[in-house]
């Protein structure tokens, strides 16, 4: 086995780890005997010299010498297992919780003198030891200092002490991959002494230290390396040359806009992405209401035009057939358009899938049903998807191959996220913003009531309705149980429904879907004024007629979402209004962030202070893209260190470097398990 096998082999080759034990590491995801280095000690525990059992000291920690003679191991569950011990004609007990009698009668045989660290307690009229931190043979080194980790249930300090001792002391000297610039910036430090050290340090010095930083570039400069290799695989890939007639003018004829110079950037680089002998592979990032629409539409006319088919993926069937009826309305009467989705009837759907086949529809609008694997295409030349930030690079790679070589990609997301997850999450896509709103756009007067001022919220929506405007009413999402959530939601719905008798409709996460479709669809038809929902409210859906959304809890809700909720107003010319709802005056933290809401509206710099202030994990939608698995790397804590690896790829890239001298640092780092299958 090479140094890297042995890294990445299953952690059961340590020394000391049996079955039982490999097992209470997995449910950690620690499988490889590299998963253990990033778990780093959380404290230090400093044990005495071996003292005298007439001297010790109650409630401290004490290293004494005692001979075990006798277990004690109880047949019920919950009762800890003894082991009665001896010092100096003293009786003394080993408690131990969680810990199988196997080990216990390894590390404390009957009848021979053994060392052992530990608190001592003085518990109905004998000594005890809970738990003990360390266990020696009697001719053994004692360690004076331990580390703390945060341990698996059913591991003992001592125990994890001895794999992770163990682990290091055969920790092997990898060649290094750094090249000496970047080496320097980090005083020279090898990886495995900065491995070494980051188990040794002072648990308040790691994180500042060289040593910690660079193990974080490692795994940083590994990821970006691997985003560029997906890239430049997917561009090498050639394709024939996309050549059409721009149909932008004439699209945008029939609209009442001018696009905004954000747009015309994006369609011009979409269209030289289409012309050009290599492929797309792109996101499109823009704001809620940023008008990322007009802009897919445009790609998919232009991909028409220059004989291909397009298939536009959309997250929900609502926003599928928005999208369609979209298409219908305004696209050239040539093109051919069908929407599918899991609800088109058997007989639609066969006749769809067989004219897909044929060519002889251009464009298709639909839900996951587009790839679904009996869907075939004649000539498919563009993929379109629409509010996707839940893939992750694995699946964008996989839709990427499924659409053949001539096959370009277009994502869009509307979640924004600050630079340095930007570049973790789609390092693998080229990148186009759109920051300018459309010009019409009102900001959104967003206001904070406390819940108890009900009725001022009651009249201020009549008074709206009135005016012939429509409302979002959001109560609160109540993520332990369904069922009470549901009550809740019900009853606001029964209360509101005093005041707006038949005019107003309720969503919520058990309804089926076509009791959802149809109720959006009557709001969207202006049948309802009010909507009462969860924050199920579909993401993307154009509500034009809607301009107050009140919001519930809404300190509830991370700075983000309450923005992308927000946005599901003031989408028309029309003044809007945000109404955020809490039980209780709010602490000053809590009014600093909602003030941050109120004085912008630019999505970016929201997610930026959200971010600074609730640290990145909870960031909408991004639990589920995978960024989490850093093992080191913090978004916010190292932001320098992002730039300087992005930078350091960008470098090598240019030069046209392969990479080769890096394949050991990336099968080691890879955390999607992709390398093979990009090399
Ligand atoms: P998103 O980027 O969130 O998908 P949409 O594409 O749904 O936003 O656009 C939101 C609304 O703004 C739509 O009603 C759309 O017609 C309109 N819109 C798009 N571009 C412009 C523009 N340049 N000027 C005015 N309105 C626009
Ligand atoms: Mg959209």
């Amino acid at each position: 086995m090479n140094d890297h096998e042995y890294l990445l082999s299953n952690i059961q080759n340590i020394k000391g780890i049996g079955k039982k034990t490999g097992q209470l590491f997995k449910r950690k995801n620690i499988n490889t005997i590299f998963d253990l280095l990033w778990h780093l000690p959380t404290s230090k525990i400093e044990n005495s010299k071996v003292t005298n059992i007439g001297d010790i000291q109650i409630g401290k920690l004490q290293t004494i010498k005692l001979t075990p003679l006798k277990y004690n191991f109880p047949r019920i569950r919950r009762l800890p297992n003894r082991v009665v011990c001896q010092s100096n004609d003293i009786k003394i007990d080993c408690v131990f919780f969680n810990s199988y009698e196997g080990y216990i009668k390894k590390i404390l045989p009957l009848n021979t003198e053994i060392i052992i660290s530990g608190k001592i307690n003085f518990f109905r009229n004998k000594y005890q030891i809970t738990n003990p931190t360390q266990v020696k043979e009697s001719n053994e080194n004692i360690l004076e200092i331990q580390n703390k980790y945060s341990l698996t249930d059913g591991l003992t300090i001592n125990k994890y002490n001895i794999i992770i001792n163990e682990v290091l002391k055969e920790l092997p000297d990898l060649d290094e991959w750094l090249n000496d610039d970047i080496k320097k910036k980090f005083n020279n430090i090898k990886w495995k002494d900065a491995i070494l050290k980051i188990h040794s340090l002072d648990t308040k010095e790691i994180l500042k230290s060289k040593y910690y930083k660079r193990l974080v570039f490692d795994e940083l400069f590994a990821h970006f390396l691997l985003s560029s290799k997906i890239r430049t695989k997917i561009k090498k890939i050639k394709k024939s040359q996309k050549i059409f007639k721009d149909c932008k003018e004439k699209l945008i004829q029939d609209l009442n806009f001018k696009l905004t110079n954000d747009q015309e950037a994006a369609i011009k680089i979409i269209n030289e992405d289409l012309k050009s002998k290599s492929r797309m592979f792109r996101l499109l990032q823009g704001d809620v209401g940023s008008g990322k629409t007009i802009v897919s539409m445009i790609a998919a006319v232009n991909c028409i035009n220059a004989g291909y088919q397009t298939s536009y993926m959309v997250p929900t069937e609502i926003l599928a057939k928005q999208h369609f009826s979209f298409a219908k309305k305004y696209l050239p009467k040539n093109v051919k358009i069908e929407m599918l989705t899991g609800k088109s009837k058997y007989a639609d759907r066969k006749k769809i899938l067989e004219n897909l086949k044929l060519g002889k529809i251009d464009f298709l609008i639909g839900t996951h049903a587009l790839f679904q694997k009996k869907v075939e295409y004649n000539k498919l030349g563009l993929i379109i998807i629409d509010e996707q930030h839940k893939f992750g690079v694995r699946q964008r790679k996989e839709l990427s191959e499924k659409g053949g070589n001539n096959c370009d990609v277009l994502v869009m997301s509307a979640t924004p996220i600050p630079r340095t997850m930007m570049m973790t999450v789609y390092g693998d896509m080229d990148l186009t913003l759109i920051k300018e709103k459309p010009k019409n756009r009102k900001k959104i007067v967003t206001y904070s009531k406390l819940e108890d001022k009900i009725s001022e919220i009651i009249r201020f929506v009549k008074k709206e309705i009135s005016n012939k405007n429509q409302i979002f009413w959001v109560c609160p999402l109540i993520e332990e149980s369904k069922k009470v959530e549901q009550q809740s939601v019900v009853n606001k719905f029964k209360y509101l429904e005093k005041y707006f008798k038949n005019r107003i409709g309720l969503i919520h996460g058990s309804l089926d879907k076509d009791e959802r479709n149809n109720i959006l669809n009557n709001f969207l038809d202006r049948k309802l004024d009010i909507l009462v929902s969860t924050t199920v409210i579909e993401v993307g859906i154009d509500f034009p007629n809607a301009n107050v959304i009140v919001i519930e809890n809404a300190d509830k809700y991370g700075l983000s979402q309450l923005h992308q909720l927000r946005g599901r107003v003031g989408r028309g010319s029309k003044e809007s209004y945000c109404i955020l709802m809490f039980k209780s005056s709010l602490s000053e933290n809590a009014k600093k962030r909602i003030n941050i809401l109120k004085s912008s509206d630019d999505g970016f710099i929201i997610s930026e202070e959200d971010m600074k202030l609730r640290g990145y994990g909870d960031l909408l939608g991004f639990k589920q893209s995978g960024i989490k698995n850093f093992r080191l790397a913090d978004p916010i804590l190292n932001e320098d260190l992002f730039l300087l690896a992005e930078a350091e790829v960008k470098k090598l890239e240019m030069k046209g470097d392969n990479f080769s001298k890096y394949n050991k640092l990336l099968k080691l780092y890879d955390r999607a398990s992709i390398i093979n299958e990009i090399t």
